[in-house]
């Protein structure tokens, strides 16, 4: 179905900002429509904004812009970030960083192969860009 942008990010927003009590930026100025399955893609998004409210401490940024013709959606945070070399290899099943703070937050490594899956399916494209120490921005990529 045909999804409006902007209100469909405000309101997952909100949704996350009430059931985690963790602030969301949103910056999010398009009048473009995505057509795919809106449950999913709410899905989708909270699998990558539950992320970055475990592994981060400040706000979380919820953005989206077009370039090249193509929607994106940017869920950026200024947490602890991936090193290189787990950097591939976090989309595997069960695959966690081995780090205290990773083990505290008790996952189970299947969120972002759950993700994967899902996106591949929805024909979004996924992007991960990470620093350690410095934080993660995931972008999903409309076709
Ligand atoms: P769950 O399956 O409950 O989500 P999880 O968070 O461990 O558990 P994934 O979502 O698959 O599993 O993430 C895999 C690993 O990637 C995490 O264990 C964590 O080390 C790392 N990771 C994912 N997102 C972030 C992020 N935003 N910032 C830092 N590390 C992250």
């Amino acid at each position: 179905n045909d999804i409006q942008l902007k209100p469909f990010l405000l309101q997952t927003a909100k949704a996350f900002e009430q059931a985690y009590n963790r602030k969301i930026s949103f910056n999010c100025d398009e009048t473009s429509i995505v057509r795919t399955d809106e449950q999913k893609l709410k899905q989708l998004l909270f699998i990558f904004l539950d992320n970055a409210r475990k592994y981060s401490d400040d706000d979380i940024i919820l953005s989206c812009e077009k370039k090249n013709q193509k929607v994106l959606i940017h869920i950026q945070d200024f947490g602890s970030g991936i090193g290189e070399k787990d950097l591939p290899r976090v989309f595997e099943r069960f695959y966690r960083v081995d780090e205290a703070r990773t083990r505290q937050n008790g996952g189970t490594g299947l969120g972002l192969s759950l993700a994967k899956e899902m996106a591949d399916v929805m024909g979004i494209q996924l992007e991960l860009k990470s620093e350690k120490g410095a934080g993660t921005t995931v972008t999903l990529i409309f076709n």
